[in-house]
């Protein structure tokens, strides 16, 4: 058996950004994926402000940034009836957001979790935890890429393993909050598409967005209420996602009409968003793994980097006060990203939704950026006395 101070289970956003931090800290971390590195995923991947900052504070946004990754400076919000644009305004340093491609993100976060020292293996799935007579976890079973199953013994296990999380399930995570609302999004890659920043579409019933990204491409999502999508399943596919962009843009003045639409399309089916259970004795959860929010938010890696932050920082050693920011940051972004993730709001309706989110997004920057606020700065220099003991608890 294999001994490490933290075994982290998937190698994406959360995963390999809190491999890489905990590395840095001269933790001796392995972090495990049963996927291949480098690959996609369903993402449409656009970075909010607080995820732009952590990769500048970890000095990674320069490689984003050499990858061809466009600056975003604008975003515009498109109601039907009236729009508004807003231009990012330079904050903590961040001059641009970013919505770098998934295959140009996660490979910058796992070569820096192994430039930090982490041992980093792929084509590895956890099926399981290993626990000790006091039931506390204290490490994971592997099964190799030749079938064989190895235990991996450490003092920390970090599911960052996904919405479906083996870790979760092993350890028995509760579920803490539960969503209703579920949005199905079809998304392709454009070309020859201008656009001016991050563009987003609200009609009632739909939804869209336009993220330019890598190699000139602009990733053009259509969102419906899931349940539309099933009931409307069975058509071809890009007749559908054609129509509900014409539904959600209007056609956004005829520039879909005059640009090259994407080969290929993604489905997200949809499914409610969830807060669950954030650590228990021996395991922490981080990422999607932890809690999930309806991709209409396009959060879910502002969130998980967030978490690598938060659990990296003193909070690495007091898994409590990791779960009570969690908790703290997470509920007023689970709040309005539910109501949005709901459809069946008006214009008006979704204009007050939106700005709930963006008072969440404020309050979460706030975290990111500068620890935690009065009600926990005590625990948190608590925290930080304990750090020498790395008492995992
Ligand atoms: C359609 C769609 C659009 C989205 N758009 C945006 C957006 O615009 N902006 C945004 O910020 N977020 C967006 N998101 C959300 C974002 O993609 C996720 O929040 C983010 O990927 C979560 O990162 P993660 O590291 O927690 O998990 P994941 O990216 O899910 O990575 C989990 C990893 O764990 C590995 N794994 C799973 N099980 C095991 C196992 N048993 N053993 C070993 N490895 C395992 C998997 O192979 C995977 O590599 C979107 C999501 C969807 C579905």
């Amino acid at each position: 058996m294999d001994t490490y101070d933290v075994v982290v289970v998937g190698a994406r956003a959360a995963g390999a950004a809190t491999a890489m931090l905990l590395a840095r800290q001269g933790q001796r971390a392995l972090l495990l994926d049963r996927g291949r590195y480098g690959t996609d995923t369903l993402s449409t991947h656009a970075l909010m402000r607080g995820g732009v900052f952590l990769l500048s504070r970890w000095g990674l946004l320069d490689r984003v940034v050499n990858a061809g990754t466009p600056p975003v400076r604008h975003t515009r919000f498109d109601y039907g009836t009236d729009s508004v644009a807003v231009a990012i305004k330079p904050t903590l340093g961040v001059q641009a957001l970013y919505a770098p491609r998934r295959t140009v993100l996660d490979p910058v976060l796992v070569d820096a979790a192994a430039a930090a020292g982490a041992e980093v293996r792929f084509g590895v799935a956890v099926t399981g935890l290993v626990r000790d007579d006091a039931d506390r976890v204290v490490g994971v079973r592997v099964r190799e890429r030749t079938g064989k199953t190895v235990a991996v013994r450490a003092r920390l296990t970090v599911g960052a393993d996904g919405i479906r999380s083996t870790v979760a399930r092993a350890a028995g995570a509760a579920t803490l909050r539960a969503g209703a609302g579920a949005g199905a999004v079809i998304y392709g890659y454009w070309s020859e598409l201008p656009v001016n920043g991050y563009e987003w579409f609200y009609r009632p019933g739909y939804s869209a967005g336009m993220i330019p990204t890598n190699g000139g491409e602009v990733c053009v999502f259509a969102g419906v209420p899931a349940a539309t999508l099933a009931a409307g399943a069975r058509g071809d596919l890009g007749e559908t996602y054609h129509r509900l962009l014409a539904a959600a843009t209007g056609g956004a003045d005829g520039r879909l009409a005059a640009a090259r639409p994407p080969d290929r399309l993604r489905t997200w089916v949809g499914r409610p968003g969830f807060v669950r259970q954030a650590r228990g004795a021996g395991w922490v959860l981080v990422g999607d793994a932890g809690s999930f929010l309806d991709p209409l938010s396009t959060h879910g890696i502002t969130d998980a980097l967030r978490d690598a932050e938060v659990l990296a920082r003193g909070a690495a050693n007091n898994l409590e006060l990791y779960a009570t920011e969690r908790d703290r940051v997470t509920g007023p972004l689970f709040d309005a990203v539910e109501r949005i993730a709901r459809y069946g709001w008006d214009s008006d309706q979704i204009k007050r939704y939106l700005l709930d989110l963006s008072a969440a997004m404020s309050a979460e920057l706030e975290v990111i950026a500068n620890g935690y606020p009065t009600a926990s700065a005590d625990s948190a220099r608590a925290a930080s006395r304990l750090a020498p003991n790395l008492v995992y608890e």
